[in-house]
């Protein structure tokens, strides 16, 4: 083997030499150690013998690590290789130790441009890594604590960021607790305003008005005027309302203050009636009034107000008004009275039921003016019209009578009256008005301007045969007596007898229409009197008077009186049907009472008139055949039968005969 320093060239080996750094020469493609200095040695751990070796065959530790590849590289290529704090695993005293090295190796060519040489220039720079890698641990203790650090820090910040959230929290805590305590503050100040102005309010209230504090209803404000109603003075303040009025115990007003109060619903009273102790007196009054529950914070109910208002002089001129309505409205309705109101530019007409009926409307009906105004016989509308017109022209109040046709053709009696009712400028607009049916009213007075034309002529035929019997008479005064003297006497007392019985009816009906009737009551046998009675029809002997019935019936009545009622039932059966020649009177005793009928086989009486035959100057028309009479028999019947309490009726049938009877109570 050659020696290397022999071989190397001269700038080589200066290089080699002077280097402070550790250095070792290579050649061939197995790398052969051709020169390593004193320092490379040292880091290989190895001698000089090394030198001229196989560079693997002299640090075989190092197979396995990179170093023999990129020398044969660097060979092969030519280019030269650095590599900085390079890791390597070196046999130092039979030990692998881990170093660090910068190295270069550099090829160093021949004039071909072939390598001929590596030049292995290195420095461990282990202490560095170590330095390096404690700074690096270092820092990385020091990261770690910047991380802690940091990690700290943000939760310091999270927690900060927390604090300030808290602490602006707190601020508007704090700030609201400021606000409360205004409000509170404020609410109270309100407060207490409101209960001044609350107190004040009804204190100065004209409407009556307490407040009544507690479950108790403890007296708190009171009014003068509610004072007033109470009849109580201040000194009922502070007392519960049962102890101020203790009046009010068996009355509803302090079950309805206790509803009130549970409920918290307040409670209207329309014109109830209390009784308080006013001056010692337990006096009635009417109120109107709202029990209004006022609440604390906590929705429960604190006090109740009353409101109040004494309507006991309005109820009772409403009272009186109605009192005044109703006793107008019987008045009206008792005598037919109907009232309008017509509007003049209109027509238009309001009546009541009562006006309607009047007019042969029924309520329901539309009844206008132009109704009324027809209704009117012909003959009287323009006379009612002019006097209504006079009415408005002179502000006066007209009043009339009038017939009217209704619409089923029946003739009926209008008595009218109004006056006219003016707008605010003066104008008529309205006129008022009444009328009440007088048809009754009017037949009446008919029948008694036909009674005394009726009277008049029944008297005059009597009074004129007697008149001329005794002109007669008195012709013949000085002749000898004789058969004609007999009969105009005869005559005479027969227009006597009728005129005597015409004037009877006349005294009785005058008796009767001033009460003056008096009963001279007997007890009678009522057989012993019907045998006796008629004497007159039996003596005629036309008639057979047939008496049945019981002939111990007795009677405590007017005796002449009965008599008088039978004699006219039997007269009349005697005047109406004169073909009857049985009369039957019959007596029977009903369930306390007496009755009497008198039943003839005449004509009969239409059913239509029986309602009417007892009242007074009543007659029925008998077509073409005239009675003498005045309708004045059975009304003074049915007066005598009513002063008796007894009842008076008649039955009928056409062609078999009528049946007049009347009862007296045993
Ligand atoms: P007057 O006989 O004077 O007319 P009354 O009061 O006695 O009056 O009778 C009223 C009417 O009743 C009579 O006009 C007559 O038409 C009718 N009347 C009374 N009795 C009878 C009878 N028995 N049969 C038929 N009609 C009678």
């Amino acid at each position: 083997m050659n020696s290397p320093d022999y071989l190397l060239p001269e700038q080589l080996l200066s290089i080699l030499f002077r280097s402070p750094n550790a250095t070792a020469v290579y050649t061939g493609d197995d790398i052969t150690i051709i020169s390593a200095n004193e320092a490379m040695l040292k880091f290989w751990g190895k001698d000089r013998n090394v030198i001229g070796e196989h560079f693997i065959n002299a640090l075989p530790e190092l197979s396995g690590q990179p170093f023999l590849d990129i020398l044969k590289e660097v060979w092969r290529s030519g280019e030269t290789y650095i590599a900085k704090d390079y890791p390597a695993i070196i046999e130092i005293d039979g030990e692998l130790q881990h170093f660090y090295f910068d190295f270069e190796y550099k090829a160093i060519c021949n004039e071909n441009g072939k390598t001929a040489y590596i030049l292995h220039t290195a420095s461990e720079v282990s202490e560095r890594m170590e330095a390096r890698k404690m700074v690096k641990e270092k820092s990385k203790a020091e990261q770690q604590l910047t991380q802690d650090l940091v990690d700290l820090n943000e939760e310091y910040i999270v927690t900060n960021e927390e604090l300030l959230h808290i602490n602006a929290k707190l601020d508007a805590v704090n700030k609201e607790l400021v606000y409360f305590k205004n409000q509170l503050q404020e609410v109270n100040d309100t407060l207490v305003q409101s209960e001044n102005r609350f107190r004040s309010l009804v204190e100065h209230s004209p409407v009556a008005m307490a407040s009544l504090k507690g479950e108790d209803f403890t007296v708190d404000i009171v009014n003068g005027t509610i004072l007033e109603i109470w009849g109580k003075d201040r000194s009922v303040v502070g007392l519960p309302l049962r102890i101020a009025l203790p009046e009010l115990e068996k009355q509803p007003f302090l079950g309805i203050l206790k509803e009130v109060y549970e409920t918290g619903k307040e409670f209207y009273g329309q014109e109830l009636k209390v009784q308080l102790m006013v001056d010692e007196n337990l006096t009635e009054r009417y109120i109107n009034f709202v029990y209004k529950p006022i609440s604390g914070t906590d929705g429960k109910t604190t006090t109740i107000l009353v409101v109040a208002s004494d309507v006991t002089d309005q109820i009772n001129a409403r009272e009186s008004v109605r009192e005044i309505n109703t006793r107008l409205e019987i008045a009206m309705d008792a005598s037919s009275l109907g009232s309008t109101e017509v509007n003049l530019a209109t027509g238009i007409m309001l009546s009541t039921d009562q006006f309607k009926r009047n007019y042969g409307f029924s309520p329901e009906e539309n009844f206008t003016y132009a109704d009324l105004f027809e209704a009117i016989f012909p003959e009287h509308r323009e006379r009612v019209r002019g006097l209504v017109q006079e009415a408005i022209k002179v502000n006066g109040i007209y009043k009339t009578e009038y017939p009217i046709k209704w619409r089923d053709g029946s003739l009926h009696w209008i008595e009218a009256h109004g006056r006219p009712r003016y707008d605010e400028n003066g104008n008529a607009d309205r006129m008022v008005g009444m009328t009440a049916n007088i048809t009754e009213k009017k037949l009446f007075e008919q029948r008694k301007d036909d009674f005394l034309s009726i009277a008049s002529h029944e008297l005059k035929t009597p009074i004129t045969s007697l008149k001329a019997s005794l002109q007669l008479l008195d012709r013949m005064k000085n002749k000898p007596f004789s058969e004609t003297h007999i009969r105009l006497i005869e005559q005479s007392g027969k227009s006597v007898e009728k005129i005597v019985v015409l004037v009877d009816d006349l005294l009785n009906m005058s008796r009767l229409s001033e009460d003056q009737l008096k009963l001279e009551k007997t007890r009678f046998n009522l057989h012993d009197m019907l045998s006796m009675s008629c004497n007159h029809v039996r003596m005629e002997g036309k008639y057979d008077l047939i008496i049945q019935g019981d002939q111990h019936l007795e009677l405590y009545a007017d005796e002449h009186r009965i008599d008088q009622v039978v004699i006219n039932f039997v007269n009349n059966a005697v005047k109406y049907a004169p073909h009857s020649q049985q009369i039957h009177i019959t007596t029977e005793l009903l369930e306390g009472y007496v009755k009497v009928s008198v039943r003839d086989f005449g004509n009969g009486i239409d059913a239509k008139v029986l309602p009417n035959l007892f009242d007074r100057y009543f007659r029925v028309d008998h077509s073409g055949k005239s009675y003498s009479g005045l309708g004045l028999g059975l009304y003074i019947c049915s007066e005598i039968i009513r002063k008796h309490g007894g009842q008076i009726g008649a039955e009928s049938v056409i062609g078999e005969g009528s049946t007049f009877w009347f009862t007296i109570p045993v």
